[in-house]
């Protein structure tokens, strides 16, 4: 399409603008089109709705000169579909029809139509009509570009006066604020190819070693060296594009080849189009803050790696100090302090206390036997039977000493207790370790007592043990393999 447009608006050289004709009579079509094209005009041509539809929603045209009855969608349905859309919903639509009712009119101009042309169609009213329709279109976009460009004017001044009413500090303060900063400023060129540094303060040649001579005129990646896969320098790359300001952190080298870590806030300055004509760089050499945030972090972690090791090693201790090193049970002295806790808080409470104590029969024979190495396997299984023998979190097994066990069995009455004390024979059974010797069975068994009390704070722990211990005897007496309760 031509450019300048402006040229049909003054009557210069014909402006071609791009006309499509809906019109599905074919000898009508041709001779539209002759019209419109021999004044120079360029000229589309659709002979249905759907087919008109896509062209322009292909190419916006100019101008649409849309027939009424066409097939598939009329050109009422048409005209609609592209009023009804944002980005077709500004082109002119003039109606081409025989007229015969002024409905058809009105309709035509209800549903957005600018004009019409009726048929048969004389060359001049035609040209007239659609060069009229041409010639307002333009002028609309031009008016709507010259609205968006007094927007732009009005905020810019706006922006100025709002600068203008902040109050005014000196320029040679403001010379002096920049030399007296630590932080580096650097001002770089955005009109020039590959952006020349143009400024750098005394801050910046402090930081870096390099003077301003020496770095007038060249692109600032000097400070890169070829260390510049960093992602900092990749975002900045992208804001410098885009025209953002952003704040990265990036590794950079001094004069003297030594690294350090630079945090540079890069701010486009723009003129009044909009365009970046300079980028402002501030840099702060953060390598010292960076060190300590290192330190600190290494610190933390080994402090975090202690203290896991000292858990480790306090379990390590408590599981030492409580359990038993052979059978890994807990042992006597747990069992101790376990029974003295259970005794306060249950008597306390009024709720019973079971124990049973256990003893492997006739195990002396079984070290005669087997050997001792064998004895500490078996202590070993019969410990761990006995724990699948108990089910609540509270109950406890421990080795009370030699080959005698005892559990405590915390909220227990006598015929929980007995319940337990039934599992544990028979945990102990099944294992069927071969025990030739023992006069109870071919197989290593036990006895247990069972003794069940509501604890009192005034008697003693003991007296529980007692009486378990009276009832292991008993169970002993009449032949081992069993367990007797309150004896
Ligand atoms: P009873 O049926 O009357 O209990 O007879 P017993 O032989 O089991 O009883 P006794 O008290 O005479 O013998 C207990 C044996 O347990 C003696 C001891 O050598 C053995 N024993 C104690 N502690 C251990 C141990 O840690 N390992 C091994 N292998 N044997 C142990
Ligand atoms: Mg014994
Ligand atoms: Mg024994």
């Amino acid at each position: 399409m031509n450019s300048d447009k402006s040229s049909l608006i003054n009557n210069t050289i014909p402006y071609q603008a791009d006309i499509l004709i809906v019109e599905d009579q074919l000898d009508n079509l041709r001779l539209l089109s002759n019209i419109l094209s021999k004044k120079g005009y360029q000229v589309r041509q659709a002979i249905d709705g759907e087919m008109a539809l896509i062209a322009i929603e292909t190419t916006p045209p100019d101008l649409v000169l849309l027939d009424l009855k066409i097939p598939y969608l009329n050109g009422y349905e048409v005209c609609q579909q592209l009023k009804a859309k944002e980005t077709t919903s500004s082109i002119p639509v003039i109606f081409l029809s025989a007229f015969d009712q002024l409905w058809e009119k009105i309709k035509a101009f209800a549903l957005g139509g600018v004009d019409y042309i009726s048929k048969p169609y004389q060359a001049p009213e035609v040209l007239a009509r659609v060069e009229n329709q041409i010639k307002l279109s333009l002028l609309q976009k031009q008016l709507k570009a010259k609205n968006s460009q007094l927007e732009r004017q009005l905020y810019l001044t706006q922006e100025v006066q709002k600068f203008h009413s902040q109050p005014q500090v000196d320029a040679y303060l403001l010379h002096k604020a920049i030399a007296a900063t630590s932080n580096g400023i650097v001002i770089t060129d955005a009109t020039q190819a590959d952006h020349p540094i143009v400024y750098a303060n005394p801050g910046f040649e402090k930081m870096t070693g390099y003077s301003l001579e020496e770095i007038k005129g060249k692109n600032c990646r000097f400070l890169q060296g070829i260390d510049r896969d960093q992602p900092g320098i990749r975002k900045m790359k992208i804001c410098l594009k885009d025209g953002h300001q952003c704040n990265v952190t990036v590794r950079n080298y001094r004069k003297d080849g030594s690294m350090f870590w630079n945090e540079v806030s890069l701010s486009p300055v723009k003129d009044e189009l909009g365009k970046v004509i300079y980028h402002i760089g501030v840099q702060t050499d953060i390598t010292e803050r960076k060190r300590i945030e290192e330190e600190k972090y290494r610190y933390e972690a080994s402090v975090r790696q202690m203290n896991q090791e000292l858990q480790e090693l306090n379990n390590k201790l408590h599981r030492l100090a409580n359990l038993d090193g052979l059978t890994e049970v807990a042992n006597r002295r747990c069992f101790d302090d376990c029974l003295e806790q259970e005794w306060r808080r249950l008597s306390r409470e009024n709720k019973p206390l079971s124990l049973i104590l256990g003893d492997i029969d006739y195990f002396k024979l079984y070290n005669d036997t087997y050997g001792h190495l064998k004895g500490d396997d078996c202590l070993k299984q019969v410990a761990k039977a006995m724990g699948r023998g108990v089910h609540r979190p509270a109950d406890l097994v421990a080795r009370f000493g030699g080959e005698e066990f005892v559990v405590i069995l915390p909220n227990t009455d006598s015929p929980g207790a007995v319940e337990v004390a039934k599992n544990i024979l028979q945990e102990i059974r099944v294992l069927k370790i071969p025990h030739e010797e023992s006069a109870a069975q071919s197989y290593v068994t036990m006895s247990l007592g069972v003794a069940t009390i509501i604890p009192n704070l005034e008697l003693p722990s003991k007296i529980l043990v007692d009486r378990a211990d009276q009832c292991l005897f008993s169970a002993k007496k009449q032949g081992r393999d069993r367990m007797m309760i309150n004896c």
